[in-house]
C-alpha cells in the first residue's frame, strides 16, 4: 500500500515537472538548403503565454507576414541584402506591437532611448546608434553611420544628426503608446528592471538577416531595450558582434534576449567565428552559443549562412519569427 502511494506520488511529481518545464524546452528550426536568396526576421524571444489572446496572436502574425513580404519582394527582384534588412526593420519599427521605434519601452525616467545596428557582410562595414531619442527609424540612422560617417557607433544626437530628411525626425511623444506606459508603471512600482519579454509575456526587439542573389549577407537589429532600464543603459542590439553580425564568408545573425549575456559572449560574432575557425555549421554554432554560453532562457537568434540556409533558434518558450527563401519556403510563427 505504502509502495503504491510512493509510486503514485513519484509519477505525479514527474507529470507536474513535465508540465512546468514544457514551455522552457529549447526549440529551433533549421532549413539546411542552398538558396539563391533567403531571409529571416524576429520580433523578440521570450515567454509567450500559451493562452495568448487569439486576436493579438493574429495581429502579430499579420505584422510578421507583412514584414516578410517587404523583404521577400526586395530580394526576389534582385535587391540587396542591406536594403532588405533595413526596410524590414523600418516596417517593424513603425509597428507599435514591437519594442522598437514607435511602441518602444520606457527607461527609468519614462523616456525613450533606442538602440539599433546594421552590418554589411560584403566588407564588414557596420553602423550603430545608441540612446537615440528622435529618429523614427533608428535602423536608418545606423545605416547612415555605416555609410556616411567614418565611425561605426554614435550616441544620441550624433547619430540623429546624420538624418538629413526631416521626415525621419520625431518628437518624443511619437514613440509613446499607452500600453508601454502602463507596463513601465507596473515595472517601476515593483522597483525592478524588466526584459520586455518577461513582463506580461510581451516581446519586442526586432531584427532581420538576409542573403541576396549576389551572395551578399546583411543583418540589422533595433530595440527600445529593457523596461525601466537605467538611463544610459545599452544592450546588445546596438553592439556589433553581440546583437548583430554579418560576414559573407560565414553568416548573418541578429539576436534578441538578455542583452548583457549576448554582449558578454559576443554572441552574434561568436556564431560566425565558430563557423569560420571551428568548422561548425550555422546550426551547430548557434546551438553552442545559446546552450553553452548565453544559457537557458536567455533569448534567441535568427541566422542565414553563405549558402542561404536559414536558422530560427531560441531557448525561451517562444520567439516571434518568420522566414522565406527562393525555393518558395515561407514560415511565420509565434
Ligand atoms: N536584447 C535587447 C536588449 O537587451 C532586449 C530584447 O531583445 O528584447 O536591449
Amino acid at each position: 500500500m505504502n509502495r503504491k502511494i510512493i509510486i503514485s506520488i513519484a509519477l505525479l511529481f514527474v507529470f507536474v515537472y513535465g508540465l512546468l518545464h514544457k514551455d522552457s524546452k529549447r526549440e529551433k528550426l533549421s532549413i539546411n538548403r542552398s538558396n539563391d536568396w533567403a531571409i529571416a526576421l524576429h520580433g523578440g524571444a521570450g515567454e509567450i503565454p500559451p493562452d495568448l489572446d487569439s486576436n493579438l496572436r493574429q495581429s502579430y502574425e499579420q505584422a510578421l507576414s507583412s514584414a516578410l513580404d517587404i523583404g521577400q519582394e526586395i530580394l526576389a527582384s534582385g535587391g540587396s541584402a542591406v536594403d532588405a534588412v533595413e526596410q524590414v526593420v523600418r516596417f517593424l519599427e513603425d509597428e507599435p506591437l514591437f519594442n522598437a521605434g514607435r511602441g518602444a519601452v520606457l527607461n527609468e525616467r519614462g523616456d525613450f532611448e533606442l538602440d539599433a545596428s546594421i552590418m554589411d557582410g560584403r566588407d564588414l562595414s557596420c553602423g550603430a546608434v545608441v540612446g537615440i531619442e528622435h529618429a523614427k527609424h533608428p535602423v536608418s540612422a545606423a545605416r547612415k553611420v555605416m555609410e556616411k560617417s567614418p565611425h561605426v557607433m554614435m550616441a544620441k544626437y550624433g547619430g540623429e544628426l546624420l538624418l538629413d530628411d526631416e521626415k525621419e525626425w520625431a518628437p518624443s511623444d511619437y514613440f509613446f503608446t499607452m500600453e508601454r506606459y502602463e507596463q513601465w508603471q507596473r515595472v517601476s512600482e515593483q522597483g525592478t528592471v524588466g526584459l520586455d519579454h518577461w513582463e506580461d509575456g510581451k516581446l519586442g526587439t526586432v531584427g532581420c538577416v538576409a542573403k541576396d542573389s549576389q551572395g551578399n549577407l546583411a543583418a540589422a537589429t533595433s530595440t527600445g531595450g529593457l523596461v525601466n532600464k537605467a538611463i544610459g543603459r545599452v544592450g546588445d542590439s546596438a553592439v556589433i558582434g553581440a546583437g548583430t553580425y554579418a560576414d559573407n564568408a560565414t553568416c548573418a545573425v541578429s539576436c534578441t534576449g538578455k542583452g548583457e549575456e549576448f554582449i558578454r559572449y559576443t554572441a552574434a560574432s561568436l556564431v560566425s567565428h565558430l563557423m569560420r575557425y571551428g568548422g561548425r555549421s550555422l546550426e551547430e554554432a548557434a546551438e553552442e552559443v545559446l546552450t553553452h554560453r548565453t544559457g537557458a532562457h536567455s533569448g534567441g537568434m535568427i541566422g542565414v549562412d553563405k549558402d542561404g540556409a536559414l536558422l530560427l533558434h531560441y531557448n525561451t518558450s517562444g520567439m516571434f519569427r518568420a522566414a522565406a527563401d527562393s525555393s518558395s519556403y515561407r514560415f511565420v510563427g509565434v
